[in-house]
Order: structure tokens, then sequence, then C-alpha cells
């Protein structure tokens, strides 16, 4: 704390990031990170764009990039928004559909980034709690009374849980708030869920979210995207050309459009991890772990007598990296990244270890 700081700067409640450790030889299953790389067509296609034209600045809306989005959905480039990476996309749109509104309805158990966003744009929220499966009833998510809710935000899959909501649970929601902004956090779709991007052209009041940090293994180039209406859309593009005009890079315009065109890397690396998924789960399950259903690349287990924190400490004196949160309803609970499938081995190796059930 400074006495520069101000109001805003004082009131700030801070993502804190899964931790990237700078030396050692750790398996890292903290940061749900895809363990299979990028498409090597978007790491050659970045290669052969690392040239002289880095001294111009890049295409201010990465209309290329925009235009490939859209149209694997039906959708135009007007219908999608670009951020450096889905947490900068979620920043605008919170900025420009949520602030200065009535409270937004968040599941008590989500990404809690999303309180980072109310803090730094003064927008209040309200806990809409989650079951005792971290399940949610779609009948749940509405205004008060007759004064519509200042928005709401549900990802889906869910994190840190990984439980996906069908699409006629979306549905539902989007038509019992039609005045009422639903934005769906779709970083985790391409593991198994629904998106709702196939409603957006239906629903003027919905905004779906996705990025190439997950299933598209690009965490690293800071890419992500929104999809809405174009009056939605613009209203995000207002808030952004009111920022920085520039958020994506030529590289990462060039990367995103060719890791998006590579369907076959993109197939085969999700198919794969999904199966190690199942595998780890039944592992686990097998081990004394409650694991939840997760349509996700991670699974969220809690271990039915040893606490997650002694797990947490013990994998990774072992080498192995996974993520605890302190929130009190999730404090027994671990979260871990889908790895390669020998990660994968590693970590049920370690956790039967401890466990003493290998
Ligand atoms: C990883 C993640 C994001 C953000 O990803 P970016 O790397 O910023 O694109 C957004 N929402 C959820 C729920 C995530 O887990």
């Amino acid at each position: 704390m400074s006495r520069f700081w101000s109001p805003v700067a004082q009131k700030l409640v801070p993502y804190t990031p899964g931790e990237q450790p700078r030396g050692g030889a750790f398996v890292k299953l903290n940061t749900n990170e895809n363990p299979y790389g990028p498409s090597p067509l978007a790491l050659q296609a970045i290669r052969a764009a690392t040239d002289d034209g880095l001294r111009l600045y890049p295409d201010p809306a990465a209309a290329d990039l925009a235009r490939a989005i859209g149209a694997r959905f039906g959708l135009s480039p007007d219908n999608v928004f670009l951020g450096n990476g889905s947490d900068e996309v979620l920043a605008h749109a919170f900025h420009a559909v949520f602030s200065g509104k009535g409270p937004i309805l968040l599941p008590d158990v989500t990404y809690s980034f999303y309180r980072s966003y109310c803090a730094l744009y003064g927008i209040e929220n309200r806990e809409i709690p989650l079951d005792a499966d971290f399940r949610t009833d779609p009948a749940d998510w509405k205004g008060h009374g007759s004064a519509p809710c200042g928005g709401i935000v549900i990802a889906n899959p869910n994190a840190p849980t990984g439980i996906a909501l069908p699409l006629a649970a979306i549905r539902q929601i989007l038509t019992q708030n039609p005045d009422t902004l639903v934005l769906i956090d779709e970083a985790y779709v391409d593991f198994g869920a629904d998106s709702a991007a196939g409603l957006v052209a239906e629903f003027g009041n919905l905004l779906v979210v996705q990025t190439f940090s997950k299933s598209r293994s690009l965490a690293g180039l800071r890419v992500g995207f929104a999809l809405g209406q174009p009056s939605l859309i613009e209203g995000l593009r207002r808030v952004k050309d009111s920022f920085n005009s520039y958020p994506l890079g030529r590289l990462a315009q060039t990367g995103a459009l060719a890791a998006w065109e590579d369907a076959a890397w993109f197939e085969q690396t999700r198919q794969q991890v999904m199966a190690d998924r199942a595998r780890l789960t039944d592992g686990l399950a097998g081990q004394g772990f409650r694991v939840l259903p997760s349509a996700a690349n991670f699974l969220f287990a809690s271990h039915e007598t040893i606490p997650a924190e002694t797990l947490l400490a013990d994998l990774r004196t072992r080498g192995l990296l996974v993520r605890h949160f302190t929130a009190p309803r999730i404090r027994n609970w671990l979260r871990i990244t889908v790895g390669t499938a020998q990660d994968c081995d590693a970590l049920l190796q370690a956790t039967g270890d401890i466990t003493g059930r290998a």
C-alpha cells in the first residue's frame, strides 16, 4: 500500500494465477495448460510471419481471424470480438455490459477472476449457491421480483468443478431473462460440453466467450474471443478502443488463424485429453477420491480421508503441481489438469503411494 494508490486501486481484489515454476522438473498439472502443444502449422505460420512486417502495427480488428472464427459458427465478423486472451475479453465485457447496473449473478463456486473484474469496475454481485453436488438449477437464475438483475455470468463447463450445463438449461436461462445479458464463459467447452454459440443469432442477450489457451494449446499467445449480436459486440469494441487498439499482435493473429484452421490437430489432441480424463477419473476413484464428472481438461477431486492440503504438499514433494483453492466450500478439493498419458500415470502413481491404495 502506498499513499499514492487511488481509491480504486485500494479496493481491488486481484486474481492469483497458478504457479509457473522457473526451474525444476515439475509435472505441471496446476494451470490447465494443454500438454500436447500448439498445432505445428500454427508454429510454422508464426515463424514465417517473424519478419520486417513486425515494424507495422497489426490489424486493430484482427479481421481475418474474426472472419474465420465467425464462419465456423455460421456468423459474420461483426459477431466476433477478439482480445488478448479471454481474460481481457471478459474484462472488457464486464466493463461494457455490467458496470453501472444492478448486481450480477454468479455461482458461489466459479472462476474467481469474475470477482476481480467486479472489484475493478465497481460491479456488485450476488451468489447463486450450487447444490451439494456442485450442480445448478436453471430456475435459480433470475432477477428478483420484477427487477431484472444487472447480468448473469456462468462458466460452462464450470471452473473449477468441470461440470457442464446442458444447452437446454442455457436456453432456459436466456429465455427467462430476456432483459438481462447472459455471459457464458466457454474456456473448456471443446473438451466435451455443448457450446451456446449456435444460440447467438436467436438471443440478443447472449454473449459467448471462448479462448485459444486450452483446447488449442496457445495459452502463451494470448488470444480469446466473444460471440454476440453485432450491436453488443460494438459495445465491447468501444471499450477496447478506449483502452488499447491493438490487443492482438501480428504473430498472435497469424498463429491463431493457422491453429483455428488445423482441425486435425485440434481433434486429435482433444480426443486424447478426453480419453486420459476418463482413465484418470477411474484411477482416482479407485484410490478413494470423489471425482466430479468433468467436461473439461481437468478433474476436481477430494479424498475421503486425506485433506487436500496434505495431498497438495505431498504431490509437490514428488514433483507434481496441482491447484488448491482456499474458499470454504472447496478447500478440501484439488483441481488436477489432465496432462499427457505419462503425466496421468505419474499422478496416479503418486496418489497411489500417498493414499496407500496403488
Ligand atoms: C483459463 C480460463 C480463462 C482465461 O483464459 P485466457 O488464457 O485468458 O484466454 C477464462 N475463463 C476460465 C473459466 C478459465 O479457466
